[in-house]
């Protein structure tokens, strides 16, 4: 048996139908180096979707394994409740620096879902502990993604994910997102004034009384394809929540360390949320681990004698697991000193000037989109219409199979083709990785 065949006989992959694997075999992956990776037949392949949009610097980047080697020969793990270590406190340092003003406690955890649940889980016992036990709901936006664990997604909003498990979902209340392709007051992000934002307006007059939170993923809907809205719509969210006293928790899961071009996407907003949620870039893509920030605000209503009941109960096994912390440590590091962000930016220009030369004219790209290297091709059946193809005809995965052929992981969002890459991606490996595309585009729609 090939390696392959020894994979299907026991791993169930995830998010995956396993007979698709019956054309299509794993591909199994011996070892990593920046940007690329490779299979054990020594084929090389373009990871431009940042192996599920985690690692932040490249494979196997040299400061962040020499700081797991590091930790690891000094102490792997301990129990977190009642001990520490000195990596987890030099990351909390270290993040009160350069996250959003005022988050300033924080949680661990050791996945991006469970960040989520920690951050529902706390708003509402914050508002049950400060005289809101009333408020019990969560508001969340359509089309949202925040992970696969119940609670994480009764606030999603796609039902490729959800649509099975409803009846055990928490009754939610939905707010239309943005969506700016399609926009239905016929504006442009890019000066806009959010008009959508009356959606929001609307179910917060009606529901805000029983709402605890609401949670969104800043300025990208991932999940739902790479859409792209504009920063004044959370300037908006900002003052509205503060009107109304719900908590806003950010998804920053995806978005953060660098992701949208600034450190976090709240950002580009110049406003801070009340709860972020951080997991993906955290360690780079090296170690499972997450972590819930909140306010002191937040912090203060659990903080009491014992006797009274008011602590957060949570924990996780693996919580504040001391080689995370030193990963994240390393990325932090690598992040300041060696100019990471700055060199991205210009990056991200030429990625999205590269896209716009293969892809503007085609008659089936409805719309190049990008925020930081973050950048997604959008494709419809019809460009005036902007219909979408039949996700029956899984364009996408058409695609995806072919790229992969050719040396790119791509790996589309439905119809939605997108580069997510490590920050520290050259334009060598971008020419490298757009030609690829467009082969493979063009071969499953046309020219
Ligand atoms: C990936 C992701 C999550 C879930 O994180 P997991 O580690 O996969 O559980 C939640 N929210 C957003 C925005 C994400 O991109």
């Amino acid at each position: 048996m090939d390696w392959a065949q020894r994979d299907l006989k026991h791993i169930w992959h995830p998010c995956s139908q396993m007979k698709d694997y019956e054309e299509m075999p794993p591909i199994v992956i011996e070892y990593g180096k920046g940007v690329y990776l490779y299979d054990k037949n020594g084929k090389e392949y373009i990871d431009i979707i940042s192996s599920w949009w985690c690692n932040l610097l490249g494979h196997c980047y040299p400061k962040i394994n020499e700081a797991i080697k590091f930790q690891l020969d000094k102490l792997e793990h301990v129990i977190f409740a009642n001990f520490s270590h000195e990596p987890a406190i030099r990351l909390c340092e270290e993040l009160s620096l350069i996250l959003p003003n005022g988050l300033t406690k924080f949680n661990f955890s050791d996945n991006g879902s469970a960040s989520v649940e920690c951050a529902l889980k706390m708003s509402f016992q914050y508002q049950y502990q400060t005289g809101h036990p009333e408020r019990t709901r969560f508001m969340c936006l359509s089309d949202g993604y925040h992970g696969e664990t119940i609670g994480a997604l009764s606030v999603g909003g796609l039902d490729l994910y959800s649509k099975i498990y409803k009846p055990m979902l928490m009754d939610v209340i939905r707010i239309e997102a943005p969506d700016c392709y399609r926009c239905r007051y016929g504006k442009n992000r890019d000066d806009c004034n959010a008009e959508c934002f009356e959606y929001a307006q609307k179910s917060f007059e009606k529901y805000a009384k029983q709402t605890c939170a609401i949670i969104i993923e800043p300025l990208l809907q991932g999940s739902a394809g790479m859409r792209i809205y504009p920063a004044v719509y959370l300037k908006k969210l900002r003052k509205l929540c503060d009107e109304y006293g719900v908590l806003l928790i950010a998804d920053e899961i995806a978005t953060g360390f660098g992701r949208t071009g600034k450190m976090f996407a709240f950002e580009h907003a110049n406003v801070s949320p009340d709860i972020m949620c951080l997991s993906k870039g955290l360690t780079g893509g090296y170690m499972p681990m997450a972590i819930t920030a909140v306010t002191d605000e937040i912090y203060n209503a659990f903080y009491a004698d014992y006797n009274e009941g008011k602590a957060f109960m949570h924990s996780h096994t693996y919580s504040g697991n001391p080689l995370g912390c030193s990963a994240a440590l390393a990325v932090l590091d690598v992040l300041k000193n060696d100019a990471v962000l700055e060199n991205a930016s210009r990056r991200a220009k030429y990625l999205n000037s590269k896209l716009n030369e293969v892809f503007a004219g085609h008659k089936n790209v409805g719309e190049i989109r990008s925020i930081g290297l973050i950048n997604a091709v959008e494709l419809v059946k019809d460009k005036n219409s902007k219909e979408s193809f039949d996700s029956k005809l899984r364009i996408g995965y058409q695609i995806y199979k072919k790229a992969l052929s050719m040396g790119l992981i791509l790996r589309p969002l439905g119809n939605v083709i997108y580069f997510n890459p490590p920050l520290i991606i050259n334009e060598e490996e971008i020419d490298k990785a757009v030609n690829i595309c467009k082969e493979a585009v063009f071969s499953v729609v046309g020219r």
